[in-house]
């Protein structure tokens, strides 16, 4: 297929905004893949080369973007980045840059969607010296065979911003539309599909992978099995303000366990009897916690599982439990690790199993899961556990329960219902938390401001965004809540340093940044406002953490934020 072919529908979906005629267009275009061959096309449609769950990068910043631009275009680098300046949108600075590309810079040959997946999936493995001519040669080879519209789904892609709004959802629903005819089908078996569909995703994280299994029908796509090792979506929970509305969400009983201040790990052992330990945005973080490995080969007896727990971090002295902001830094570290181990401990409760032995037991009632939890795990204090947890239909048990969490240092509780299934990525009632009062929402950073004074060459104030479908609303402006000095978690200068290179626009003191930065806030109440394009601004709003685990997906939706709105005004 030429690429030219594949950006017609970019620009397509780029042009429709409404769900349904999305999925039309990308239906139509993946009846044309079907049995091609080409599936990986669908890699691109999501602005990829590699399946979901392949941590795979390329490595392009704004920068090298600009060189091969400049180095395919023979317009030189200053004009370029004056161009990018004034519009913001690198994509669209492709666009124009190639449309005005200098005389005598012919493009060779009409550029293929083969040559295109073939330069990028070389990206990511380029190693060592002379790595950036080289990543430099095969990004402007493509642009020097791109047309000004290639050029600008070329570049958006490298830079992993393809915006053309294709969420899971339309992926889904395209590929139903394009592999079963769906006129010649009852609802129910509609319905049914459509679960095979999602399953086979939740399963794999690979749309390709389900994209081929429906083409060839609805068994294949159930045959797909989870495998260790190859990380999964987590599953993601509910809220209720009282224990009473608990049990009528979960059921009576249910299972309630303590839902610890930490960051979510699923560690996985596969048959040769590595472990693999993935954050519930999908990264590999193994090589950062050599303890957690450790402690799920010496206390976990099993040949293969993949467990959903919680890493808490705690004073190696004191023992006392460290608030997330704690364990955060050990994420994203990559040098001396063993020294972090040592100052920042963690301790593993484990509260789900969704492998087992070679069978997934996604299927399986949260009772069952349980007892194997229970049965696999030699508690080992400041190691790895069970988590803490009781079964009871009572409220006064469960009420004290709670306390004993709060007391505990722990966050709150989760009451989880003992007949459901485990469904990776969704956000559903099978469990909910209950933790003390507390108005919070994880916003992400869109713009920012330098500050003046003491606070010169810091971004002080940022623009925080709720996210509605694929759209960042802003709903307030925060400065509070981070300390001049850099201490443990939050300071100025840390989050200047995650925001300058995210920038992509600035004017005067403020900047423009990706949005990228999700941050927990604080608030004391939102009031309906025309200041932000939200309609919604918060009151007394303060940063609290700094969510490196989560992605712009996870961040409060408007229609929570409206819930929210409601609530408080009880
Ligand atoms: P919060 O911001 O309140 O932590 P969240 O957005 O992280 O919520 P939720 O699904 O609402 O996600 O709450 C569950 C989270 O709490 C899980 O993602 C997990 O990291 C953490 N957690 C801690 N203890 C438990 C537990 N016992 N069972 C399930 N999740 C737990």
């Amino acid at each position: 297929m030429l690429y030219s072919q594949l950006c017609e529908t970019y620009e397509e979906l780029e042009k429709n905004p409404s769900r349904l005629k999305k999925t039309s267009i990308l239906s139509d275009f993946l009846t044309k893949l079907k049995n091609s061959n080409q599936a990986e096309i669908i890699y691109l449609i999501q602005g990829r080369v590699f399946p979901d769950y392949s941590e795979k990068e390329f490595g392009i910043s704004e920068k090298l973007a600009i060189k091969a631009l400049s180095k395919a275009s023979g317009i030189s680098d200053k004009l370029i980045i004056e161009k990018w300046k004034k519009l913001g949108d690198i994509g669209q600075v492709a666009e124009e840059t190639m449309k005005n590309k200098k005389q005598g810079i012919l493009f060779s040959h009409p550029l293929t969607v083969k040559k295109v997946l073939d330069n990028l999936k070389k990206l990511p493995e380029l190693e060592g010296k002379g790595t950036i001519e080289k990543k430099l040669s095969l990004i402007s080879e493509l642009l020097t065979s791109a047309t000004s519209k290639e050029s600008k789904y070329l570049v958006r892609t490298l830079l992993q911003d393809l915006r053309v709004g294709v969420a899971e959802g339309v992926l889904r629903e395209s590929i139903v539309d394009a592999c079963f005819n769906k006129e010649k089908l009852e609802k129910e078996e509609i319905k049914k599909i459509i679960d095979g569909v999602q399953e086979a995703y939740d399963k794999s994280t690979d749309w390709k992978l389900v994209f081929e299994q429906a083409c060839k029908g609805l068994s294949y796509l159930e045959k797909t099995s989870l495998e260790p090792g190859k990380p999964v979506k987590v599953m993601l929970f509910l809220k209720e303000d009282t224990i009473e509305k608990g049990f009528e969400r979960v059921g009576r009983p249910c299972l309630i366990d303590f839902k610890y201040d930490g960051f979510r790990v699923m560690i996985n052992k596969d048959e040769k009897g590595s472990i693999k330990i993935f954050t519930r945005r999908l990264d590999n973080v193994t090589a950062q916690f050599p303890d957690i490995v450790e402690f799920a080969k010496k206390y976990v007896k099993a040949k293969t599982f993949i467990l959903d727990a919680e890493a808490v971090g705690f004073d190696p002295k004191t023992k006392i439990y460290q608030p997330f902001q704690a364990v955060s830094q050990r994420i994203k570290r990559k040098y001396h690790i063993e020294k972090l181990v040592k100052e920042l401990p963690i301790e593993i409760s484990v509260f789900d199993i969704i492998y087992y032995n070679g069978k997934s037991f996604l299927k399986e009632p949260y009772k069952e899961r349980r007892k194997i939890i229970e049965k696999i795990i030699t508690t080992s204090s400041y190691k790895i556990k069970a988590s803490e947890a009781i079964i009871t239909d009572n409220i006064k048990d469960a009420e004290n329960f709670y306390k004993k969490a709060i007391a505990a240092g722990e966050e709150g509780i989760m009451m989880k219902n003992l007949e459901a299934p485990y469904k990776p990525g969704a956000r559903v009632g099978y469990g909910i938390k209950i933790k003390p009062e507390e108005n919070e929402l994880d916003l992400v950073i869109i713009k920012a401001e330098y500050g003046t004074g003491k606070r010169v060459g810091w971004l002080t104030s940022y623009t925080l965004a709720c996210r509605d479908k694929n759209k960042f609303l802003e709903i307030g402006k925060v400065s509070t809540g981070l300390k001049e000095k850099t201490e443990l978690g939050l300071s100025f200068k840390e989050l200047t340093k995650k925001l300058k290179p995210l920038i992509i626009k600035e004017s005067g003191r403020e900047v423009e940044v990706k949005p990228k930065l999700v941050v927990t806030i604080v608030y004391q109440n939102i009031q309906s406002s025309p200041t932000y394009n939200s309609g919604y601004a918060l009151r007394f709003p303060r940063i609290t953490r700094l969510r490196l685990d989560r992605s712009t997906s996870d961040i409060t939706t408007l229609n929570e934020v409206e819930k929210e709105f409601e609530r408080l005004k009880r």
